[in-house]
C-alpha cells in the first residue's frame, strides 16, 4: 500500500491535486521563521534531522497534557487512551511503508537500533563462522558497525559492493558478491553522504533468487519518496522518526512477520515476556517481543503525526518538489568554478554534497551559517564514501519539503561568500 494524497473513490471522478504551496507549507514550521546569526534561516541540514510542523507540536503538547500515561499495562482509562494512541501510531507506520501487517512494525530509538536489532536477533541466528554479510561501500555507519559487532563474535565476514566515480553501486560486482556464503545484504535506500538512490527492487531480486533477506536502512528514502515494503520485497526495513518531520528517539523496524516470530529477543525486560519465572521465561509474540521497557509513547505518537502530515500533502508531490530543487541547485551550484559535487548518480534524492577548492568542509560549514545557512560538514557518519572519493569531508545541503529555489539562490550566494573570504 503506498500512500499518498489526493486518491478518487472508486466512481467519482478525481479532482485535481490542490498545487503545492511551499509557501504555505512553510507557515506550519515555527522554527523556520528564525533568523540565524542576523540573517534569515536557511534550513539545508534535513539528511541529518528534519524540522517539525505544529501537526507534530500540536500533538506532542496534547498528548502529554491530556492522554499521557504508561502504556499497555493499566487498567485505567488514561492508560488506555495512551495504549490506543501509540498501537494507532503503529498502523500509520504499517500503511506508510505498505506493511501487511502491525505486527511487522517494530518501535525502536531510531534507524540505528532497527539495524542493530537485526544484527543481533537475526544475525546472531543465522551468522556462523566463514559466513558472509554483504554491504555496499556508501553505507552510514550505523549500516556498518553492528555487522562488524556481529561478524567479530561470530568470525564471519564482510563484503562490501563497490561503486563508480558517480556514486552508483556496481550491480555485476554486486551478482558477483551474491553467494552461498552470504547470509544477510544490507542496503542503504538511498545514500546520506551522496543523495544516491539504490535499485532496492533489483537488490532484493537477485538477493532472493539465491534465498539471502536484506535489509535495507531507510533512514534517508522514508520522507522523501513512496516506500513500500512489499513492493520492494525487502525483509527488514529502518527508519527514524526525527528524519520523518516527528520527535526524535522514536523510530520504526519493518520486519516480515514470518522473520519476527522466528527471532529471538533483542533486549530482555518488562512488556516483551508471557511468564517470567527464575526457572526460565516465555516471550511475548512480536511486535511486543522487541519493545523491551517503556518505549518512547509520546514520541511513537509524534510520529504518527508526522506521517499523516506528510500524507496529506502527498509523498509523490513532496518527492517531485524536492527533485525540482534537486535539479535547480546540481544546475546551479554544478555550474560554480571551484565548486567539486560528490556523488552525481542518475537516481538521487535531494541530497548535494560538494567540496570548494582549497577550503575545508568545516570551514564553509562555519561561513554558511553565519550567513544563516545551515548546511552539514565532515564526514556524515560515511568514513568509506570520503575514502572512496579521496576527501577527508564535504559540505552537504539536503532538502526538504519546505525548501525553497530562494534558498537554493542563498546557498550559492554563501558559497561565493566562502570563495572571496579564502581567494
Ligand atoms: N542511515 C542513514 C543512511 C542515515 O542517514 C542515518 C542518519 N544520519 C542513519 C542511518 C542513522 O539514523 P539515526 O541516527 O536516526 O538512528
Amino acid at each position: 500500500m503506498s500512500a499518498s494524497g489526493g486518491q478518487a473513490r472508486a466512481g467519482l471522478p478525481s479532482s485535481p491535486p490542490a498545487p503545492y504551496d511551499v509557501e504555505r507549507i512553510r507557515e506550519e514550521f515555527p522554527i523556520l521563521k528564525q533568523s540565524i546569526h542576523g540573517k534569515p534561516l536557511v534550513y539545508l541540514d534535513n539528511a541529518a534531522s528534519t524540522q517539525k510542523p505544529r501537526a507534530v507540536i500540536g500533538t506532542l503538547s496534547r498528548f502529554y497534557a491530556t492522554e499521557y500515561a504508561n502504556i499497555h499495562r493499566g487498567v485505567h482509562l488514561l492508560s488506555e487512551l495512551a495504549t490506543a494512541a501509540y498501537e494507532a501510531a503503529r498502523e500509520k507506520v504499517a500503511r506508510f511503508v505498505g506493511a501487511r501487517d502491525t505486527r511487522e512494525i517494530v518501535f525502536v530509538r531510531g534507524t540505528t537500533e532497527g539495524i542493530n536489532l537485526v544484527a543481533q536477533s537475526y544475525g546472531r541466528s543465522h551468522v556462523g563462522p566463514g559466513d558472509e554479510v554483504l554491504l555496499t561501500t556508501m553505507e552510514h555507519h550505523s549500516n556498518i558497525v553492528p555487522w562488524q559487532l556481529l561478524c567479530e563474535e561470530k568470525n564471519a565476514r564482510i563484503r562490501v559492493v563497490p561503486m563508480s566515480d558517480a556514486g552508483e553501486l556496481d550491480l555485476d560486482a554486486y551478482e558477483k558478491l551474491l553467494s552461498q556464503k552470504t547470509r544477510i545484504v544490507a542496503v542503504t535506500h538511498v545514500s546520506n553522504a551522496l543523495g544516491t538512490k539504490n535499485p532496492i527492487r533489483l537488490m532484493v531480486e537477485m538477493a532472493h533468487a539465491r534465498g539471502i533477506p536484506v535489509l535495507v536502512d531507510g533512514a534517508q528514502a522514508a520522507a522523501h519518496s513512496v516506500v513500500d515494503v512489499q513492493e520492494l520485497g525487502c525483509d527488514f526495513y529502518a527508519f527514524s522518526g526525527h528524519k520523518v518531520y516527528g520527535p526524535s528517539g522514536v523510530g520504526a523496524l519493518y520486519g516480515r512477520l514470518e522473520h519476527l516470530l522466528a527471532m529471538p529477543p533483542y533486549q530482555g525486560g518488562g512488556e516483551m515476556i508471557r511468564r517470567v519465572t527464575f526457572e526460565g521465561t516465555t516471550y511475548a509474540d512480536p511486535p511486543q517481543r522487541f519493545e523491551a521497557g517503556t518505549p518512547s509513547i509520546a514520541g511513537a505518537v509524534g510520529m504518527g503525526a508526522a506521517i499523516d502530515y506528510i500524507s496529506s500533502l502527498g509523498r509523490e508531490a513532496i518527492a517531485a518538489h524536492e527533485q525540482e530543487l534537486l535539479e535547480y541547485a546540481t544546475a546551479s551550484l554544478g555550474s560554480m568554478k571551484g565548486v567539486q559535487l560528490i556523488g552525481t548518480a542518475r537516481e538521487k534524492a535531494a541530497v548535494i554534497s560538494f567540496v570548494i577548492d582549497g577550503v575545508h568542509a568545516h570551514d564553509v560549514g562555519t561561513v554558511l551559517d553565519h550567513e544563516g545557512i545551515a548546511v552539514r560538514a565532515g564526514h556524515h557518519c560515511a568514513q568509506p564514501v570520503m575514502d572512496r572519493f579521496g576527501v577527508p569531508a564535504t559540505a552537504r545541503a539536503s532538502f526538504a519539503l519546505y525548501n525553497t529555489r530562494g534558498e537554493v539562490d542563498a546557498l550559492a550566494r554563501g558559497i561565493e561568500k566562502v570563495q572571496e573570504m579564502f581567494a
